[in-house]
């Protein structure tokens, strides 16, 4: 049976940057139910702590910050890359054990988002784009869904 990466927050782990995370969508609760689900939280993972600093990558796209030509940033200007890059690379040690081929993240995160982010302005704005985890799962060969893709990522794995 697939195995699938989710991000930890969707199922409720209160690890997003403001120390929340979201309730769980019934189909996560199943395929964590028939085991199929290796949950991570890539920021975490990366040794920030609960809560922190909202960050972004200047433009949104995650493939620079691991190419090393961008950095993730705070809203205080600190340079959190390091973890981030550290977060990503966990993620891709857990697919490369499981071997996953496929992952649900959270949407616009500047770690699991995967269509679009925010532009790096802390203003609200986004872009097309994808986070620094999202970039190297997909580099990887991972199919990455978000959380509004669920239905789609669920009709291939049949259910
Ligand atoms: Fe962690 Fe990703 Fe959720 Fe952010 S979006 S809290 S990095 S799992």
């Amino acid at each position: 049976m697939e195995k699938i990466l989710v991000s930890a927050c969707l199922l409720g782990q209160r690890v997003r940057y403001d120390g929340g995370g979201f309730d769980p969508l019934q189909q996560l609760l199943d395929w964590q139910a028939q085991g199929r689900l290796v949950i991570v939280c890539p920021e975490v993972a990366g040794g920030l702590p609960t809560p922190r600093a909202p960050a972004e990558i200047p433009g949104g796209q995650g493939a620079q910050v691991l190419a090393g030509r961008l950095p993730v940033h705070t809203d205080q200007g600190e340079d959190v890359t390091a973890p981030f890059v550290r977060g990503a690379e966990h993620a891709l040690a857990l697919v490369r054990q499981h071997n996953i081929h496929y992952a649900l993240l959270k949407a616009r995160s500047p770690s699991c988002g995967n269509v679009e982010n925010y532009d790096g302005s802390f203003s609200g704005l986004r872009v097309s784009g994808e986070g620094v985890t999202a970039a190297a799962l997909r580099q990887e060969g991972v199919r990455v869904f978000n959380e509004e893709q669920l239905d789609e990522l669920s009709a291939l794995l049949g259910g």
